[in-house]
């Protein structure tokens, strides 16, 4: 079972005290960081000319040298079927639960045949079912974003119930900021997924 609120509370203050600050990200040592300090004010970016030519391609174009296709890394398969494949971060982070849907095979999002999409529509719903039904969950966000890697992958991130800033696209931020979950815990919410996904279809491998 996920952590109460209270005990997610409890893990900050044991980490930086009742009303100590987490460490900062390097947030300013990314390009995609929409806002600097000028100043001393936050203000947005000045938005810089396109690039010349096309983006650089991502990992793993084309199937060369592709994290999903050579087994994922260190990412641990949660459950699988025919198709596709859940898996997980190799180790605890912030937020109750993240897991990735992919397609075992090599393709991006909007390649997906109608059946297979079908069948994408259907393991996303009850995959969200199964997240949001975990105690103490306030929702989970379904995001493909794909900037990355080309192989079709979609985040499902579950954030806790009961912290009014710790939602929406800015929820993700708070999952590299918070103290990591305790591994059990994770451990057990990932095998209650993965048993729930295969009374749909597929098998449990956790
Ligand atoms: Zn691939």
């Amino acid at each position: 079972m996920p952590e109460s609120p209270e005990e997610l509370h409890a893990r900050v203050v044991a980490a930086v005290g009742e009303d100590g600050r987490l460490p900062m990200p390097p947030v300013h040592e990314w390009e995609i960081f929409p806002w600097e300090l000028v100043d001393g004010a936050l203000q947005p970016k000045v938005v810089p000319a396109p690039l010349d030519g096309p983006e650089p391609p991502r990992a793993g174009h084309d199937g060369v040298d592709c994290f999903s296709c050579a087994g994922d890394g260190n990412a641990a398969r949660v459950w699988e079927n025919q198709r596709w494949k859940l898996t997980h971060p190799p180790k605890p982070t912030g937020l109750p639960l993240v897991l990735w849907l992919s397609s075992k095979e090599h393709l991006d999002y909007a390649d997906m045949g109608d059946e297979l999409a079908g069948e994408y529509g259907r393991i996303s719903t009850w995959l969200c079912r199964i997240m949001e039904r975990l105690p103490h969950i306030g929702r989970v966000h379904v995001n493909r974003w794909g900037d990355g890697s080309e192989h079709l992958h979609v985040w499902f991130i579950a954030r806790p119930e009961r912290f009014p800033m710790i939602k929406g696209s800015l929820a993700v931020e708070w999952d590299e900021m918070l103290p990591p979950v305790p591994e059990d815990t994770w451990r057990a919410d990932i095998h209650e997924v993965a048993r729930k996904l295969a009374t749909h279809d597929g098998r449990a491998l956790v």
